[in-house]
């Protein structure tokens, strides 16, 4: 069984690193917050000083971040010392990084995929989550079994950095259609149409969609949407713009306008500047109640 160097123990790292060490991999974890390596200990993994120590006889380096310039600086850190390895990203980046990350890999004789993930953080805990990979077939092979453990679905999307393309595309038509629900049940209330009236219309109609059957942004209509809880995230606000913001910069190096994620990405900025940056992303529903009249 694989040794495996897991860097980044934050929300997502931590559980994942978890369920690969009970699935009965060798984890070998750092990060660079002093808390987050404490969250992990005891948890069936060596918790270590560097990524340098973590990767010390690991034959898979996973990495669990946040932006494209720190999965560069740690894949250029660590990709010297681990000959012949095996590197998966699971961060959310942005295409650019993924695909230099890739080529770094090449240079250095380590196979290497990008496997971002959905399911957020209740997924990661259930080791349900969804992965999204870029890898040359040989690479995707070798990451299955222990993406298997840590997730449900697996999904090979083509080649080097599809995986990245597949996650931002992905957020790009659940943004736009979170916001349009948002936007619709506002709508709605002016005219004094009631929720639960669109909601028994739209469910069954041609508006449906995920983010009103399984994720309302109002309140009592739909169990477990995080509507019910004071918008308590679920996926935050803050991440969705970091995804709408990514679609856009992927669009603009290939010279393809996308004034949908780019009208999302307002809205949602809106909301997080009012507050909601780490409220659930469907609160985004508050800031356009709040612009009636305005
Ligand atoms: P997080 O901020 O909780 O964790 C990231 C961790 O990386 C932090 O603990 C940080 O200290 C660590 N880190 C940063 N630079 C480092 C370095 N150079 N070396 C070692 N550790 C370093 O973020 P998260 O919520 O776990 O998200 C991780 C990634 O997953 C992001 O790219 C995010 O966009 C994506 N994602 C998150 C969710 C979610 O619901 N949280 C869902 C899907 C995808």
């Amino acid at each position: 069984m694989s040794r495996v160097a897991f860097i980044g123990l934050g929300a997502m790292g931590a559980p994942m690193a978890v369920n690969l060490a009970a699935a009965g991999y060798q984890i070998a974890g750092f990060d660079a917050s002093a808390s987050a390596r404490e969250n992990v200990a005891g948890q069936g993994m060596k918790v270590c000083p560097t990524a340098e120590h973590a990767t010390e006889g690991a034959d898979v380096v996973v990495t669990m971040l946040q932006t494209g310039a720190q999965v560069l600086s740690v894949w250029e850190a660590l990709l010297p010392r681990a000959v012949a390895a095996l590197f998966i990203d699971c961060s959310t980046i942005d295409m650019a990084s993924a695909r230099r990350a890739h080529g770094l890999a090449q240079e250095s004789g380590a196979l290497s995929v990008d496997a971002p993930v959905s399911g957020g953080v209740v997924g990661a805990k259930a080791a349900k989550l969804t992965f999204m990979c870029g890898a040359e077939p040989k690479a995707f092979e070798r990451a299955q079994p222990i993406l298997k453990a840590m997730g449900a679905r697996i999904i090979h999307c083509g080649g080097p950095g599809l995986g990245q393309a597949a996650k931002i595309c992905n957020n790009l038509m659940l943004g736009a259609a979170m916001a349009a629900t948002a936007e619709a049940f506002t709508l709605a209330e002016t005219l004094g149409l009631s929720n639960q009236a669109l909601f028994d219309v739209a469910s069954v109609s041609s508006g449906q969609s995920w983010s009103l059957t399984s994720y309302c942004p109002v309140p009592g209509l739909v169990a477990d949407s995080p509507a019910n809880n004071d918008y308590r995230a679920g996926f935050q606000t803050k991440l969705m713009l970091k995804d709408l913001r990514l679609a856009e910069t992927a669009a603009a190096d290939s010279g393809l306008a996308t004034p949908i994620a780019s009208a999302a990405a307002r809205l949602y900025s809106d909301y997080a500047i009012q507050g909601g940056e780490e409220k659930d992303f469907s609160g985004v529903i508050q800031a356009m109640r709040r612009r009636k009249g305005s």
